[in-house]
């Protein structure tokens, strides 16, 4: 269910509860009877959360206009360990100069 705001001549700004995508142009009035046109309102984005709609938004830049980046974000580089030799290899034959 979805909440649509309409207006009556009468009453003034009425909700109605109907379910999505089921919203006539005009209906009659809950309080009068007279015919009450569909209004247009922005959503309430006031009360989404604060993190996700910057998400969003950083997901809808990003289409767009890329952040350019010289090296993966997150924990700064630093050198690969390279693993310790390994002891075996000093008894192998070397190569004859
Ligand atoms: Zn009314």
């Amino acid at each position: 269910m979805a909440t649509y705001g309409y207006r009556c001549d009468v009453d003034g700004p009425v909700d109605v509860k109907l379910p999505i995508g089921t919203a006539p142009a005009t209906i009659a009035c809950p309080n009068c009877g007279e015919p009450a046109a569909r209004v247009f309102t922005a959503p309430m984005l006031g009360l989404a959360d604060r993190r996700r709609l910057a998400a969003i938004e950083h997901g809808e830049k990003s289409r767009d206009e890329p952040d350019v980046v010289s090296a993966p974000a997150g924990a700064p580089r630093r050198q690969t360990r390279m693993a310790p030799p390994n002891p075996a290899f000093a008894r192998l034959p070397r190569p004859l100069t």
